[in-house]
């Protein structure tokens, strides 16, 4: 096997999708302890803690306790290098959370189980089904009273339409909590708080009829745990890995994040059965990740990620080939070469200059401006990788600036950070508005904090007669000139230039639609 295929067979990238307080954070925090890449239980927050510090517009965020940065965390574990990309928690930024889901190779589902499948998951599910995104599913909390895990694996195959394959299953609940057996190694691992931190940390019998695990967890406990487990071999479905990568069947683990307990167990089978990368699309063929050309796309764009140095971090997800620190790259948006010095490598303990990184790597581009979500690199081959979408928002405000000096400013602020994608920036053809438009309202508030903290502009939203935007694509340049004029005070561009459509009304978007033969009307943009 060639250096990039046995270097990208050992890469698995994820990432996390749950409802706010499922316990994604807690999780994340064991799953880089295991991986050593952290000394103590409490760094993530610690970090999460030192980044507020650093950075004042994480101020709101913590004002309102949600997170709305992602970034990407690298740790080796059992041979294999994990890539676990964070997804913004909150629902406003949803759009953040799907591009980032375009970058990985499959998903962790963490389900509280308390409170069974909530509204997030189910949002986010969809959007995993959209690429058939393999998923396990890690059934957290545990250590206190829940629903019955027979019902809760009722709840996901029902309403998230994805058949179960219990690996883990649970023994006790709440105070009752003795362990977990694994259903494929018939392993029991007891469960101990303040243990488990290592296979010799824990205790783990080799099976249920192993001699001394009833006096540890009961005989009458022992007793109904083998009912149990009789009725969930009946009624629960087998692993099937290939049911599991195709998206039809997600593994099943139960534990409880915080006391590290069922944490082990998920990651061993998470690294040996999660898939390596996988070969992807782009707009004229599949690009397979052992090829030696170094291919990749931007999936997300965060400004200012160091306020002493004002940059902007496009965050490259490699697909093919062997990337070098230093290394000229084609970017083929721009027609132009484009060196990639100083790239940054996720180490889970800080960010620091990736020598070199393969598929399934995550890097990150310093840049200024030039660079876009959805851009492809490769090493001179005119292609685009596809399917990183960017939807029409559906919120729209006008932009008020207090201080009227301050208009340049105010431009290059909504242009920046609509480059990151969670908010889109129009300029009208026929007026001098700013239009930003959103997918949800507190996107407003977070713009026009930042907008302050970093721009020093002073500027507020207010309602604007906007109902939704269509991207605009015509084939002939006639037509196209015509449609123009015609609707010119509806038209605007878009922080790429692109032309739009801003519909007043859905009834207007209809008329329009109907009357513009030869004018293709998208909800999505695609880049490409
Ligand atoms: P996130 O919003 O999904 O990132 O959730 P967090 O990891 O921040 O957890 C939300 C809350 O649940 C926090 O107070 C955690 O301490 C708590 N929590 C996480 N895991 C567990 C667990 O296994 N058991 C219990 N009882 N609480 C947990």
């Amino acid at each position: 096997m060639s250096d990039i295929a046995s270097e990208s067979s050992r890469r698995r990238t994820f990432a996390i999708i749950s409802h706010p307080d499922a316990g994604k954070t807690t999780l994340t925090e064991k799953l880089l302890l295991f991986g050593g890449a952290i000394q103590m239980a409490g760094s993530v927050k610690g970090r999460k803690a030192a980044r507020h510090a650093t950075s004042d517009w994480m101020a709101l965020e913590k004002e309102r306790g949600i997170s709305v940065t992602s970034s990407v965390m690298q740790f080796p574990y059992e041979g294999r290098v994990v890539n676990l990309l964070d997804t913004p928690g909150h629902a406003d930024f949803g759009e953040d959370t799907y591009r980032v889901l375009t970058a990985v190779d499959s998903a962790l589902m963490v389900i509280d189980v308390a409170k069974g499948v909530e509204e997030r998951t189910i949002k986010l599910m969809e959007v995993c089904r959209l690429r058939d995104t393999p998923i396990m599913t890690f059934i957290n909390k545990l250590d206190r009273e829940g629903k019955d895990p027979i019902d809760l694996l009722d709840e996901v195959e029902t309403v998230l339409g994805i058949q179960c394959a219990p690996v883990t299953w649970p023994i006790g609940m709440g105070q009752r909590l003795k362990g977990v057996v694994h259903l494929v190694t018939g392993e029991v691992h007891l469960y101990e708080p303040g243990r488990n931190f290592t296979r010799q940390d824990s205790t783990i019998f080799p099976s249920i009829d192993a001699p001394g695990l009833a006096e540890k967890i009961g005989e009458k406990m022992l007793a109904d745990l083998r009912d149990e487990l009789e009725l969930v071999q009946g009624a629960s479905h087998p692993f099937d890995l290939e049911a599991y990568r195709a998206g039809r069947q997600t593994p099943v683990f139960f534990g409880s994040g915080v006391n590290n307990f069922g944490v082990q167990p998920l990651l061993d089978f998470f690294v040996e059965h999660a898939p390596p990368p996988q070969p992807r699309e782009t707009t004229t063929r599949k690009v397979a990740p052992q090829e030696d050309k170094l291919t990749g796309f931007v999936f997300k764009i965060q400004a200012n990620m160091d306020p002493m140095h004002r940059d902007r971090v496009a965050f490259m997800r490699v697909c093919s080939g062997r990337f070098e620190a230093g290394m000229k790259t084609f970017h083929p948006r721009t027609g132009k070469p484009l060196k990639l010095a100083n790239a940054l490598t996720f180490m889970a303990s800080d960010r620091e200059i990736a020598a070199e990184a393969y598929p399934g790597d995550v890097i990150g581009i310093h840049n200024h401006g030039t660079i876009s979500i959805g851009d492809t690199f490769t090493e001179g081959e005119n292609i685009a990788f596809t399917g990183i979408p960017n939807f029409a928002p559906e919120l729209f405000r006008r932009a008020r600036l207090r201080d009227p000096l301050k208009l340049k400013q105010l431009q290059k602020g909504l242009a920046q950070l609509s480059e990151e994608g969670a908010t889109q920036f129009f300029k009208p053809l026929m007026s001098n508005d700013l239009i930003l438009g959103a997918v949800g309202v507190l996107q407003f508030d977070v713009v026009a904090y930042r907008l302050k903290d970093e721009y020093g502009v002073d500027a507020s939203f207010e309602p604007v007669q906007v109902n939704t935007a269509r991207w605009i694509r015509c084939k002939d340049a006639k037509t196209l000139e015509a449609f123009r004029d015609k609707h010119a005070m509806n038209l605007a561009l878009d922080a790429a230039d692109q032309l739009v459509y801003l519909a007043p009304t859905r009834v207007n978007l209809q008329l329009a639609q109907e009357r513009a033969e030869g004018v293709d009307f998208l909800a999505t943009r695609e880049h490409a």
